[in-house]
Formats: structure tokens, sequence, C-alpha cells
């Protein structure tokens, strides 16, 4: 086989840019004026970003007038979690914020709260959610000092690994509390009803579903509990962030929301079975291979594996040499591979750590023999006796 380019599995970090976003993104930058101004030209953008808003919300079942767009998911979770709400005009406070362990650290280091008031929900040793611990832990809570909130992601970035938001929504609200869901990486990749989940707020970020990076949003139930705003100023998006909205991101967002939305279920089983391939090969290659997660439900698109004698930073660089571009646990701003915490919670020797394998609507069969060709190659140079390489 002969493939000179480079082979992107790295779908969970950043989807390419859809071309049809790409489009969007470039029409809407060459538009003249500012969304809240009132002469035509204002308002040929204002009608663009209120489609965008109308094909955001579909793509959660809710309605456009609650989406609120902002820079990304990482500001969306900032201004979802804070200790002050509003009910109307009625103060409400939050006396607590609960974070199941495997959040991504945008959720994890718990936005406006105080350290002192985030709480650590664990997960079991297959990486879901332990229900049994919310419960002892919402019990607990202590009313006087506010409701309680609890954030719990749809789909781990790391395993693919969905959780039981329904059954985490069900414990919360008996408990009269607030429910945050983290939908960043089962946007697009499953179907999502911010109804049917019982979630209060749901995050979702444009470049993981193939939109521009630097767009998100925070969707809400209603317009009624609201948080406190994190960015004040002009009081655009009806005052809960102010600042003039980015038209060529939210055209492009709009768009990628457009695209996954269709065909969703043929793509995800087309998807599901080169990533099975993938996994498949794996085991030909390697029997002692570890695939977290395999037997609970997980996103389609995911893999993440740890192979004994190959730690997850030497992997990365063997496979980046190899022209693979996947990820090794959680990569932190500086691109220095830090331990995952995810499989810290699930109980595994997170010194090995696991490489994430992601895949999206333009991967191939190609993609999966390239992969496995350099997997072969990697996986016989590795140490499979004695300590990890
Ligand atoms: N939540 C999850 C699960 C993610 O995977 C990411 C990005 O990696 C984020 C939040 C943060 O998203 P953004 O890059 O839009 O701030």
């Amino acid at each position: 086989m002969t493939k000179t380019a480079r082979t992107y599995l790295d779908w969970n970090a950043t989807a390419p840019l859809l071309p049809a976003a790409r489009d969007a993104f470039v029409a809407a930058l060459d538009m003249v004026g500012n969304p809240s101004s009132v002469h035509g030209e204002g308002r040929a953008l204002r009608m663009l970003v209120e489609a965008a808003r109308r094909d955001v919300a579909a793509l959660v079942n809710t309605a456009p007038a609650h989406v609120i767009f902002t820079s990304g998911a990482t500001e969306a979770a900032n201004l979802a979690l804070t200790p002050d709400y509003r009910m109307g005009r009625t103060p409400l406070a939050i006396g607590r914020l609960y974070v199941c362990e495997i959040e991504h650290p945008a959720i994890r280091e718990g936005g406006r709260f105080a350290r002192e008031a985030v709480t650590s929900i664990p997960v079991t040793s297959a990486g879901v959610v332990d229900l049994e611990a919310l419960e002892a832990l919402l019990q607990g809570h202590d009313k006087a000092t506010g409701l309680p909130m609890v954030a719990v992601m749809l789909a781990n970035n790391e395993t693919g690994i969905v959780q039981p938001v329904e059954a985490v929504a069900a414990i919360v609200h008996r408990h009269g509390g607030l429910f945050v869901v983290d939908a960043v990486q089962a946007a697009g990749r499953m179907p999502i009803d911010i109804e049917a989940l019982d979630a209060d707020f749901l995050i979702i970020s444009s470049h993981k579903l193939g939109g521009p990076k630097g767009a998100g949003a925070l969707v809400s139930r209603g317009e009624v509990l609201m948080p406190l705003p994190l960015i004040r100023g002009g009081g655009q998006e009806k005052g809960h962030r102010s600042g003039t909205e980015n038209p060529a991101a939210i055209a492009g967002f709009a768009a990628a929301a457009r695209s996954a939305a269709a065909d969703m279920a043929e793509r995800s089983a087309r998807i599901g079975a080169l990533r099975d391939a993938l996994e498949t090969g794996m085991r030909a290659v390697a029997g002692d291979v570890i695939i977290h997660g395999e037997q609970v439900e997980r996103l389609a698109n995911t893999s993440f594996f740890s192979l004994p004698g190959l730690k997850s930073e030497t992997g990365q660089i063997a496979f980046d040499l190899e022209g693979i571009a996947l990820s090794a646990g959680s990569a932190c701003s500086s691109g220095k591979v830090g331990q995952s915490h995810v499989l810290t919670a699930m109980g595994f020797d997170a010194a090995l750590g696991g490489l994430r394998l992601s895949l999206g609507p333009s991967s191939t069969a190609a993609d999966v023999e390239c992969f496995l060709a350099a997997f072969a190659r990697v996986a016989s140079r590795r140490r499979v006796t004695g300590n990890a390489a």
C-alpha cells in the first residue's frame, strides 16, 4: 500500500473543518456590519446569527431562544458552573458543585465555584458514573448552603463511554438540584434531545463537529432559570453573554450542526465498522492489547487502548513518526502528555497510559490499513516483558 499523506485519527481533539462550514465561515467574513446595528448590513448579519441559532437548537431538539453562543465549550462551562443563578428576577444560590471524576478539565476545574465547593463523583471500574455514590453525596448535601449542581458528561472524550445521563438527571432532580451536561463529544455523533435527557443545561462546541474553532454554545432548558453572566457589557445574547457576536464562526458552527444532523445513524454505523476493524486488527497483532470501555456503550468513533510495554507518550511519538495523528490520554495545552485522569478514575495503571484513536465522517478503510501497518511495527518494538518502556 502506498499512501504518503498523514492519517488523522484525532477527531475528538478537533474535527477537520467541513467544506460546508468553511464556505459559510468565509461568506460571513465578507459581510460588512455588526449584528446589533439596525441598518440593512447589521440586519443581514442578525438574520445570519438567528438562522444559525435555529440550526444549533435543532441539533439538540430545543427552541432557538435557548441557545447562547459563546467562544467555545470552555466558556460555556464557565458560564453555567456558577454559584449565582436567577429564577426569573429572584436570585438562586447554588451551594456546591458535584462533578464526575472523568470530566474534561473545562468542567472539572469547577468554573466560578471556589475549589472547596467542588466535590468529585467517582466512576465504576467500567468508566461509568457511580450512581449510588452520587445518591449518597446528594443525600449528604447541606441545603442551607444553596441547591446542589451536578455536572456529568454525555460521552467521555478519552474512552467515548456514554454516561447514563437520564438516570443521573432523575437522582439530581429528586434532590432538587440543577443538572449540567457536557455534550461536546456526543453532539453530532449520537442523537441528543435536551428534554429526553432531562438536563437543565447542555454544553456544545463547534470544532468537535467539523465547524471552526472559537464557537460553542450553552443550551438551556428554558429561559427562566439562568446563570449570572460571565461576560458583561453591551447585553448581546439577551444579556447572557455580552460582546459582539462572531458571525463567521457562528455560521460555520451552524453549517457543521446541519451536516452532523443529516444521516447521523448511517454515518455512525459506517464509522463504527471502521473502529471495530481497527480494534479487531490490533487484537490480531497484539492479543494483550487492552481496549478501555469495550464492555459498555461507547461512541462509535472512539477507541482508547493500552498496550503493555508501550508508554502512551512513547507510543504517541512513535505513531506520529509513522505519520499517524492520535492522542495520548489527556494532552494539556503545553502539548506535554499528562497521566490520564480517566484511567486513574477507572482504577487502571495510569502510568502505562492509553492511546486514543478517534474517527470521523471522512475516515476511510485506507486510514485503518495505514494505522494497523504502523501498529504492527510499533508493537513489535515494545518491551513485552519486564517494565514498560
Ligand atoms: N468538554 C469536552 C468533553 C471536550 O472534549 C472539550 C475539548 O476537548 C471541551 C469540553 C472544551 O471544548 P472547547 O475546546 O470548545 O473549549
